[in-house]
């Protein structure tokens, strides 16, 4: 065994003697993955295809104590360090080039407690794991629209879904968490034990320790709910989105309409003639019984005349999963995210004129519905603190081709851009990219980021867990 050169906090070298390597590999329970070793490509590569960066080192954690030893490595000798959970950040912050990166995957148990309706979810585990073991009990917490992505990483962030209106954010259902601290010890955060610390990780991302398990409240959920697509052709999305609005703007909290504007993918229900053009999807969820569900979901499908309306009851587990086809990973993505409290004409001829000129097959203008119980919380209760959104704006660009990048990246700009005079300024920490710095402070966090920049001070003051959205220690 050799020594290992790594990178530093400030991006000078440091080598690591292959004593102090060999020690560590022996103290692991789980592995300590070098270049060229066995898990080390799986554990570097994330679901965004832009991001392809060659840690130094790699401590695939099998448990606290793994990330214990691999924070106080990291600390003692000043290494650059990242953390993963579901690899799904659009940042990529994940991975990191030459340092120190602790991937969580392997810690993958869900240990559900149906009597008192509360889980218990190491950081590893996906949305799907999640929801399979809960759905398992006909319990559920919500989460994401994507079964792949992490539940640690989505959480930290605020995370939000289908049953959202209804039961909140994920952080609205967050117990409690253990939580390796950079000074490597491990605490316990809850509203009674370290609530501070408990504020901060709901919303604050990854910049205040490691978790190591997250406690979720469960709410009963299915087993099916009433859900689908209904697509229109986008030159009358003008029209539709007019009694779009109002539909939303009256929606019970149990009904969640996304809706999207893409190419239409060649899936069996569209007809073959319109297959590759623009089109606009409403994706609808009720959350609740199945019968209230249909008379709250059918002023929707009587918006115009639908090239295909897919409602129908289906399996809560089988819907949290209906867009993986479309989110695959490995494609190129750059993301960009505007928030709403309302959806202004001029909004809707912006967002019409960019889905005319989609860069790629693949790109898409997605539009979460938020509102009801996640706005019936403070914005200072939690680090999350846009409590008074009604939409989200997620342009998803996605392409195959680097020959593209420009491309489709100056699209998305563009669109950003002119949206912006529309939105509120605020964004969805979980939707940055990589050079969105500038604004975390009054984009993401607003009025909490002064409470969040001496919390910092006080759980990580050397900016240990920079590799985030970062919140700078108070001085
Ligand atoms: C296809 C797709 C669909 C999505 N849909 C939704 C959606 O419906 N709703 C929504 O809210 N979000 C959604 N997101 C955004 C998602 O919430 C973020 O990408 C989130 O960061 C993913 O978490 P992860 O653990 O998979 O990511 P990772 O990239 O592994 O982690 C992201 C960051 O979180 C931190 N982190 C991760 N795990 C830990 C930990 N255990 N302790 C401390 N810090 C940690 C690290 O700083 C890391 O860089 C979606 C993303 C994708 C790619």
């Amino acid at each position: 065994m050799a020594s290992v050169t790594l990178k530093t906090r400030d991006g000078g070298p440091r080598t690591i003697s292959a004593e102090t390597i060999t020690a560590l590999r022996g103290a692991l329970h789980g592995a300590l993955c070098l270049p060229g070793e066995p898990g080390y490509d799986l554990a570097r590569t994330i679901w965004n295809g832009m991001i392809d960066r060659r840690p130094a080192a790699i401590v695939r954690a099998a448990g606290a104590a793994d990330v214990i030893r691999a924070v106080n490595v990291a600390r003692e000798q000043d290494l650059l360090l990242a953390v993963r959970g579901g690899g799904h950040n659009i940042a990529g912050n994940a991975v990191c080039e030459g340092g120190l990166m602790i991937d969580l995957t392997p810690m993958k148990s869900v240990r559900v407690d149906p009597s008192n309706r509360t889980a218990r979810v190491e950081p590893g585990v996906t949305l799907g794991e999640f929801d399979r073991e809960t759905q398992g009990f006909g319990l559920a917490t919500p989460v994401g629209i994507n079964s792949t992505t992490g539940v640690a990483g989505l959480t930290l962030g605020a995370g939000f879904g289908w049953i959202s209106r209804k039961h909140g954010l994920s952080i609205d259902n967050l117990l409690a968490a253990d939580v390796v601290l950079a000074n490597g010890e491990l605490v316990h955060a809850s509203e009674k034990q370290n609530p501070d610390l408990f504020w901060a990780i709901r919303g604050g991302g990854g910049n205040f320790g490691v978790v190591t398990s997250f406690e979720f409240r469960l709410h009963p959920v299915g087993p099916e709910v009433l859900s689908g697509l209904i697509v229109h052709p986008l030159s009358r999305a003008a029209e539709l989105l007019d009694g779009y609005r109002r539909i939303a703007a009256s929606a019970p909290d149990e009904l969640a309409c996304w809706f999207v504007m893409r190419k239409a993918p060649p899936l069996p229900f569209l007809p073959p003639e319109y297959h590759g053009k623009e089109i606009l999807v409403f994706a609808a969820c009720y959350t609740g019984d199945l019968e209230k569900g249909r008379k709250a979901i059918a002023p929707l499908q009587a918006l115009g005349k639908p090239i295909a309306d897919v409602i129908a009851p289906t399996p809560f587990v089988a819907w949290q999963t209906i867009l993986d086809p479309l989110l695959t990973p490995g494609a190129r993505n750059y993301w960009q995210s505007h928030s709403f409290t309302q959806l202004s004409d001029g909004a809707v001829n912006i967002l019409i004129d960019s889905a005319r000129r989609l860069p790629s097959p693949d790109c898409e203008l997605a539009f979460a519905q938020l509102g009801g119980a996640i706005n019936r919380v403070p914005a200072q209760a939690t680090a999350y603190p846009h409590r008074d959104l009604e939409f989200v704006l997620n342009v998803h660009t996605r392409w195959s081709n680097s020959a593209q990048d420009q491309e489709c990246i100056a699209w998305a700009r563009e669109l950003f851009d002119r949206m912006t005079p529309h939105a509120t300024g605020g964004v969805y920490v979980n939707f940055m990219p990589e050079d969105e710095a500038q604004r975390v402070r009054a984009g993401a966090y607003g009025l909490n980021y002064e409470r969040l920049a001496k919390l910092k001070a006080k759980y990580d003051p050397d900016n240990l867990f920079r590799l985030n959205q970062n919140i700078r220690p108070a001085a």
